[in-house]
């Protein structure tokens, strides 16, 4: 006999009843269990791997061994064993779309399931979101409370059945009902189908839904502006773009570009909301505000269901008002088209973006998470809670990060509450012991306060991060890189020296001694964090370097009143925080050429700059050297643009998005070494292709913002 030991994405993705099916074809003996994070086969046939060809559509094999042993026992069939699990590892699966079997069953009318609404099997369906612990098994998902009727519990039971040990499994008389609720009356009909025909029909009125998907409420409409603007006031969200959902790809080619690789994404298991280019960038200027527009596939049976009665795209956006996190239950709007299941663990749609053919993870959440990435290096066990903004959260043991769900603004109380519960639930199904508490440096943040709790609990070490070092050690760790340089840019990071960072290049050797050898010229934040909001006073800090009071208040981009605080400031100005950050120039830019006058969400000056950048004019960079340092000025720029004004006012958002990617590259390139490049600034399309032109690195499968620097903090802390 032979024991081979297979590891990879190998549990609740319906990996041994398939390997029950392959061996019984095949008239083999042997058995097939669950054991640490991987499956054993005893099995009496060498090459068995080789007869895999065709596995199950989320399962993948990334690692395995063969053995040949002396079997005592005598084999006389081939068996599926009850699952053994040795403390401390776990593999969980994450939530993932409705695969093609099941679909092809919603459509017919033969079968028991045709219509239904929450119909799954082993290969697809909701995973993450609903479990409370593992082993994955029913008893520890919300689906526990749905007993199996005896036709769902004969197939659970059959190993030759695609829904053998599926835990989802529920069919139209066991599982989860379907509600439609006005003002909390239950105005549902009387099949699911007819209750859902109900809603779209709610729709096309234009009425705003609340949706209870996989992991949280989406709200849904018509995409037409003043229904959206009304979402926009539900919400109260006065600008962010919000995502679609499209029928299929003929649906999405009507409103955006995709090329080869976002349509890959865009039906893929995971099904994420891709951000796509629009057609025409005045359409759906409602739902966005940019040159691009995310877009996702349905990915429910319910989202099917529901473009049965509507041939239009359909505004489908995470339903919460800002501040708080996605929320699990009935608690925005009139109208519910909700069920019984319960939310576990609240999910995010993912949110993808491609550059060069190369996918940036804006938001890695459902379908993603929690499947671990790896480190190059074996941890301890460690908990990294992330910095502020974006945030997420991570355990890592050996040389597993397990990644959170998105969590979100954790300066707001109900994002910080979801923070702490996170934490808490990775602890719990990742089995950690915490030898080890990451956080950032800024001693503000909830996170950091909250670490400094956690590491007394569990006596554990304390790591204090610098925000811009986790940043580019996350690039370096997945590229396995010890010496390099590393640029990370974004809209800020506490600095060693208490200063407000936001574009840092560091040469770093042997892992972590980093050395600051260039950043962006430090410019006046009048007002303090108010400048983050409200770009213009950063603006006129950098304005008022070199030109008069009076020469400013003639440019007419400040009003009078604004312009007399702004100098009052500027006159007091002993306690004034001064910054690098490459989001405030960017932000100041897009104020200069008159895009936006209010950050009502995060990047969105940075993000409009973006969205009418054509072909920049040639500038070259300005370098000061300061102290064995290399400055990037920023104040040339925008002498610059003032000299210019009269031009193209898309070429001048283009040459100013390249002059920072030249001057950082350039800073960086004068060792030679491997750079590479994170932090918010990254997701802009244009300095990202120039730096992929000159071989820089990025993050390959976590976000490059503030989302990954959790992940930075857990590997450095270990090293
Ligand atoms: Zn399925
Ligand atoms: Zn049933
Ligand atoms: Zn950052």
């Amino acid at each position: 006999m032979y024991k081979i030991f297979i590891q990879g994405i190998v549990q609740g993705v319906g990996f041994r009843p398939y390997i029950y099916r392959k061996a019984k074809e095949n008239n083999l003996l042997g058995s097939v269990k669950n054991i640490g994070n991987g499956v054993e086969i005893i099995i009496n046939d060498k090459d068995f791997l080789e007869k895999l060809n065709d596995l199950p559509p989320l399962a993948k094999i990334t690692d395995y061994e063969i053995k040949k042993i002396t079997s005592k026992k005598s084999y006389s069939d081939f068996l599926i064993l009850k699952s053994t699990y040795s403390k401390g590892e776990t593999e969980l699966p994450p939530d993932i779309f409705m695969c093609k079997d099941c679909l092809r069953e919603l459509r017919d009318k033969n079968n028991r399931r045709y219509d239904y609404y929450f119909i799954t099997c082993t290969n697809c369906g909701p995973r993450f979101s609903m479990i409370k612990d593992y082993p994955y098994d029913r008893p520890l998902t919300s689906m526990k409370e749905f007993e199996m009727c005896p036709e769902c519990k004969k197939e659970y039971t059959d190993p030759m059945n695609r829904r053998y040990h599926a835990q989802t499994i529920a069919c139209k008389k066991c599982g989860p009902k379907l509600k439609l609720l006005k003002d909390k009356k239950d105005i549902s009909k009387n099949s699911d189908k007819e209750t859902i025909k109900k809603t779209v029909d709610l729709i096309k009125k234009g009425e705003i839904i609340s949706i209870k998907g996989v992991g949280g409420f989406h709200i849904c409409s018509l995409c037409n502006d003043r229904i959206v603007k009304k979402v926009r006031k539900l919400l109260n969200r006065p600008n962010k773009p919000f995502a679609i959902m499209v029928k299929d790809i003929e649906m999405a080619n009507k409103i955006a570009i995709s090329s080869l690789k976002e349509k890959k994404l865009l039906s893929s298991p995971q099904r994420p909301i891709v951000v796509l280019k629009k057609k025409k960038i005045d359409d759906f200027k409602e739902i966005s505000e940019l040159d691009s527009i995310g877009v996702m596939f349905p990915y429910t049976a319910l989202h099917y269901l529901m473009f049965d009665f509507i041939d239009k795209a359909l505004l489908m956006t995470s339903c919460n008002i800002p501040g708080e996190p996605v929320s699990t239950t009935e608690k925005i709007g009139k109208y519910f088209l909700t069920h019984e299941r319960e939310i576990v663990n609240r999910c995010d749609d993912s949110v993808l973006k491609v550059i060069n053919d190369k996918t940036f993870y804006l938001r890695r959440s459902r379908g993603y998470t929690p499947i671990p990435v790896k480190l190059p290096i074996n941890c301890k066990d460690t908990i990294a809670v992330g910095a502020e903004l974006n945030n997420m959260i991570c355990t890592a043991k050996k040389d597993k990060c397990y990644l959170s769900q998105y969590i979100g603004n954790t300066s707001k109380y109900e994002t910080f509450e979801f923070l702490k519960d996170s934490v808490n639930k990775f602890i719990k199904l990742t089995r950690l012991k915490p030898k080890i508490v990451a956080c950032d440096l800024h001693p503000r943040y909830n996170s950091t306060i909250f670490a400094k709790e956690l590491a007394e609990k569990y006596d554990a070490k304390l790591v204090q991060l610098q925000h811009h070092k986790a940043h580019i050690a996350s690039v370096a760790a997945e590229h396995n890189l010890t010496n390099y340089v590393g640029i990370g840019s974004d809209g800020l990071g506490y600095g060693d020296d208490g200063k407000i960072w936001g574009a840092e290049v560091f040469k770093v050797e042997k892992s972590n001694n980093f050395i600051r050898i260039g950043h962006l010229e430090e410019q006046s934040q009048l007002g303090g964090d108010t400048a983050t909001i409200y770009p213009k006073k950063m603006l006129f800090g950098i304005l008022s370097k070199f030109l008069t009071d009076e020469e400013i208040i003639k440019m007419k981009l400040f009003n009078k009143k604004d312009s007399d605080i702004y100098l009052k400031i500027l006159k007091n100005s002993s306690n004034m925080p001064y910054t690098s950050s490459a989001g405030r120039i960017l932000d100041s830019v897009a104020v200069f050429l008159g895009l936006c006058e209010k950050r009502t969400y995060e990047g969105r000056p940075a993000m409009l700059l973006e969205s009418i950048a054509t072909k920049p004019f040639k500038l070259e960079p300005v370098f000061k050297k300061e102290n064995g340092k290399k400055i990037l000025m920023t104040t040339p720029l925008f002498e610059y643009l003032l000299n210019n004004k009269s031009k193209d006012k898309k070429r001048l958002a283009a040459t100013s998005q390249m002059y920072l990617a030249k001057g950082l590259f350039e800073i960086a390139s004068e060792y030679n070494n491997p750079i590479v490049f994170s932090g918010g600034v990254a997701y802009n399309r244009m300095i990202s292709e120039f730096m992929m032109e000159n071989d820089v690195l990025f993050n390959k499968e976590i976000p490059c913002g503030d989302g990954e620097i959790c992940y930075g903090q857990a590997y450095l802390a270990n090293i």
